[in-house]
């Protein structure tokens, strides 16, 4: 099943900011999954990781869409309608991330 949104529009071929969690990496500190967001780029932490980063990139910039990440599953989840939606393809990963043991 296709899902889109309004927000559909501005998902974009986008390259990751980095291997990781950029945010998480600056700081040395582990996360759970990876979200790329789907305007700009940026590579940020899910909900269930301590520092939450992709939902922080989504409340400082307003990007709305989000890919999972790891690996790139072709599942992207659209923030302000709180939903799943179905992208057009996946973001190819940079390199091996790095892992936290
Ligand atoms: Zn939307
Ligand atoms: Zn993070
Ligand atoms: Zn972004």
């Amino acid at each position: 099943m296709t899902r889109i949104c309004d927000h559909f529009s501005g998902v974009r071929k986008v390259t990751p900011s980095a291997l990781g969690c950029e945010d998480c990496l600056k700081i040395g500190s582990p996360w759970v999954h990876l979200r790329l967001c789907r305007t700009c780029g940026h590579v940020g932490c899910c909900d269930d990781s301590p520092n939450r980063h992709a939902s922080a990139h989504y409340h400082n910039s307003g990007h709305p869409i989000i890919e999972g990440y790891d690996p790139p599953e072709g599942w992207g989840w659209c923030y302000p309608d709180n939903m799943f939606v179905t992208l057009p393809d996946r973001t190819a990963q940079l390199g091996p991330i790095p892992k936290f043991d």
